[in-house]
Formats: C-alpha cells, structure tokens, sequence
C-alpha cells in the first residue's frame, strides 16, 4: 500500500490518497483516506516516465568528448571517438555501466527505460559464444536495479547509406538479417528471466544502416513488441538518404513501411511541414532526446506543428551525456522557445506547459516501451514516482502548479521515491542497491581506463 498527501490521478488531482500495488499492477485507489500502519508514505505522487531511449553504454564517455580539436568538431568527428571507446568495453563493464546508468535514471524519477541496444559482438566483430551475450548482459543490469526494460537489440548491417560496408569502429554492431533474427530471439529468452513487465521489441538503427530489402525482410519477421528507428537526426543524414532512396528519411519511412502506434522514431529533427504532419497522423511517438540533441548539435524539434497535429511524444536521455528528468523537460520546451523567440510552446491552446510536457511524455513514453503506464488508474502498472512539495524549489505552489514548479525550478532530488512496476527502487532520494551499484561502477571505470 501506498500512502500519499497529494496524487495526480488519471481524474485529476486527490488530497490523502491510499494505493494499492498487486502483481505490479494498481488494484485500487481512494482518496480522502487517512495513512495506515505499513504504508509507505510519500508527499505528491505522480505517473512515473519511461526513458525512451538510451545507449547506456555511452555514459562512461561523458565529458571526454567536450574539447574542441582543430577544425569543426561535429556529430561525426563525437561519433568516431564513440567507436574508439566501444573497441575496448568488455561484457562485465557493460553491464556495471547499464547498472548504474538504469540507478541514475530511477533515481531522476523514471520507472523504465528503452535500451537501444547496439554493441553484439567482441571487439573485431566475432560473435561471442552466445550470441546474445550483450543482451543477456543488459538485462542482467535490469534485474540488479528493478527498472522497467524494453529491450531493444539493434540491426545495423551497412556503414552508410548505400549499403555502404561497415567501418572498423562498426564492427561489434553488424548482422545480417538472419543472424539479427537469431540474436533476438536470444534476447528475448534473456528477458523471459525479468519480470512480466519487461519485453523486448526491434530497433532497426536507422535507414542508412540497413536496407528497402532487409528493413521489409526483419519487418515481416517481426512477432511483436515496439519497432524504434533513429530518423532525420543530422542535415548530412537527410541528404544522403535523399540521394540515395529519392525521398527524406521520414517521407520514405511513412510510404514505405507500415508505420503504426507499435513505431517510435527517434529525433525526427529534421522534417519538412508535411513529414511533421504525416508522422503526426501515423500514430507513432516521437522519442525526443533534448540534452542530447543539443550537446551534438543535431538542433531543435518541429513542436508546435506537430503537437497542433495530435501528434504523440516521449524523452529518452540516448547519449546519457547528463541523466536528469527535470533538465530534459526544460531543455525540451527551452530548444522550442529558442527555435521560435517565444514562451509557453509544447502546449496546444491554453493551459500548463509543465503539465502538457509531464503528461505528453509519460502517455507518449509508455507507449514507446509498450507499457501500460503512463497514468495513475487501477489497472495500469505501477510505475510511480513521488516528489517533495515542501522542497523549497516547490513550496509556494498550489497542486496544479507542481508540475510547472518540477519542469521548469526544480532539480531530481525533489523526488523521494520511485516505484518501477511496483518494485520500489528508490527511498528517500536513494535506489536501495545504491552502493553496490556505485562500487561495481567504479572497478569497471578503472578497469576500462587502464585498457585505452
Ligand atoms: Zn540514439
């Protein structure tokens, strides 16, 4: 059971709300209650979010790539030192850094994360002897933090488009087709081992790292679960498809696949009026990564367009540069303001641009990881999350401003506890494997340092 003073129910606020928790699932809900012994007691309670999408790997690179060389730093110049740092990652550092990255985001306020998931083999490109050994790694890490997994396993087959080969620093990600089929199937049997709430779906990385043929062959083979897509992230990604398929990235995804609500795509940073529109229409999320998309220069989002279209979204931390829930909240709303000399953008209408951002991202966000979440009803999983309104960042404001206070003045360590399906990973701001997380974070970072 859990107690809260306040509670953003799918109905609209509640003052002394008790909760029950079975299975994962919320089984009950009633207001106006008084705590009882056994509760956990919690101030305001909230529908967690899902981090939709994330590399985890890539937070033990943060801050190595901020110094500016001779000549123009870029995404690509960021992008081949990516590859240099991934040649040396064994399958006990990945799993250490997905460990403490899935603490990082419970402890930020996020129940469950996509884990685009795209190093398979050893360095050089051979397999390990189980296929899925990066997978099963992954989930090992799930497991350790209780967080909420969509795995991802990722087909990346060309170095670019064209079917360009693969480059050396490409190596540990690339598969053919059948072998992609195989390894999923051996990611799947990982998951099987987590909780029912975890799955696994596709994510094909992006068109220029696959083609028409084998996009249409792992499409048709698909049995189920989320299909993610990085899309339109960088001009020179755009131009190259354009070259090369005669249409824009999203233009020819949306003629060329069928592209549903099961569909995230990720950045669509680059779209014309009309992609934005037809994305919008296809029912699909946009998985938007402000932070990171600003640390790369990839530039901003077409949000009010596609917001006017009815069109779903969610957040993800992809490069995990920084795992912050309230800075990639801002800083999405922020880039919009900065696009468009204007205040109060990601809102359709009037209304609360902290609630329309929380709520977009948390309905869009589960969405994306196949989750029934994103709302505080009976029936949906418990992915909850609990914030201190007498933190003086939040202490003026009345209930319907919380969200305004959390999005825009507050830091993460407003919230006290997080629950992913009812597993209650963090108390009293702490994930409650803290220490032997951070501890076996800190012998892979030394491990991994003495071997560059
Ligand atoms: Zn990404």
């Amino acid at each position: 059971m859990i107690f809260a003073k306040q509670a953003m129910l799918d109905t609209g606020w509640a003052q002394n709300v008790r909760l029950n928790v079975e299975a994962g699932e919320i089984t009950h809900i009633a207001a106006d209650q008084s705590p009882q012994a056994g509760d956990a007691r919690v101030d305001t309670l909230l529908p967690a979010l899902a981090n939709l999408h994330s590399h985890s790997f890539q937070r033990a690179m943060a801050g190595m790539t901020e110094y500016r060389m001779a000549g123009k730093d870029s995404f690509w110049t960021w992008r081949d030192l990516m590859y240099r740092f991934t040649a040396h990652l064994t399958p006990e550092h990945i799993e250490a850094i997905a460990a403490f990255v899935f603490l990082e985001m419970q402890e930020a306020g996020y129940a469950s994360v996509g884990e685009f998931h795209y190093i398979h083999h050893q360095p050089g490109g051979a397999p390990y002897d189980d296929l899925g050994e990066l997978s099963a790694r992954i989930a090992a890490a799930a497991a350790t933090t209780g967080i909420g997994l969509t795995h991802l396993p990722v087909l990346y087959t060309y170095g670019g488009a064209g079917q360009a080969p693969l480059q050396q620093g490409q190596a540990r990600f690339g598969n053919s087709v059948d072998r992609f089929n195989d390894l999923v199937a051996r990611a799947r049997g990982a998951v099987d081992n987590l909780p029912a709430d975890c799955r696994v779906g596709i994510a094909p990385h992006s068109l220029r790292a696959t083609s028409p043929e084998d996009l249409a062959q792992v499409l048709g083979a698909h049995t189920g679960g989320p299909i993610h897509i990085h899309i339109a992230e960088q001009p020179k990604e755009v131009a190259d498809i354009s070259d090369w398929l005669g249409a824009r990235p999203v233009e020819w995804l949306l003629k060329n696949a069928d592209v549903t609500p099961d569909w995230c795509l990720i950045h669509a940073t680059h779209m014309t009026e009309a992609e934005t529109r037809d994305m919008a229409a296809s029912g699909a999320v946009a998985g938007l990564c402000p932070v990171t998309e600003a640390n790369l220069g990839d530039g901003p989002f077409n949000g009010p367009t596609y917001l006017e279209a009815g069109g779903a979204f969610g957040v993800g931390s992809d490069s995990n540069v920084l795992i912050s829930l309230t800075e990639e909240l801002r800083t999405l709303e922020y880039s919009q303001r900065l696009r468009d000399l204007a205040r109060n953008v990601m809102v359709v209408g009037e209304g609360s641009v902290g609630a329309a951002v929380y709520n977009g991202a948390a309905r869009g966000g589960a969405q994306a990881l196949g989750r029934k979440s994103g709302r505080i009803a009976v029936g949906q999983l418990a992915d909850l999350v609990a914030v201190d309104s007498s933190d003086p960042a939040l202490i003026a404001l009345q209930p319907h401003q919380i969200l305004d206070g959390l999005v825009f003045a507050a830091k993460d360590k407003v919230v006290t506890d997080v629950w992913s399906a009812g597993r209650h990973a963090v108390v009293d701001g702490r994930h409650v494997q803290r220490d032997q997380i951070v501890n076996g974070y800190r012998a892979a970072m030394q491990s991994l340092m003495s071997s560059l």
